[in-house]
């Protein structure tokens, strides 16, 4: 596949770029955690494609592109949802789960 090192190194900036300007979850909306460095944490934060790559979207796409948790981008999967899809989850007996020992 051509050009995969360039890819790369594109989306590490896109990637710069998100953490330094997004502060909550694009899904639930709530507050990131970008401490959290387990990539099996359910708030660790990762970057989702709006429009996902297996429907055409363009994960080098700055605009595409959204800093997500762990488990929000999970519980999204494939489909294409819009900003706050899961904002109200959390109201209904979301409580944190801080005090569980991981
Ligand atoms: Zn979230």
């Amino acid at each position: 596949m051509a050009g995969g090192r360039g890819s790369h190194a594109k989306r590490v900036r896109i990637r710069r770029e998100l953490f330094a300007v997004e502060r909550v979850c694009w899904l639930c909306l709530e507050p990131l955690d970008m401490s959290i460095t387990d990539p099996r944490d359910p708030r660790f934060v990762v970057v989702d494609e709006e429009l996902p790559v297996s429907k055409g979207g363009d994960p080098l796409d700055r605009s595409n592109c959204h800093l997500v948790h762990n488990r929000c981008n999970g519980r999204k999967g494939s489909r294409i949802l819009q900003r706050g899809a899961f904002a109200d989850i959390h109201m209904r007996g979301g409580r944190t789960e801080t005090s569980r020992d991981w």
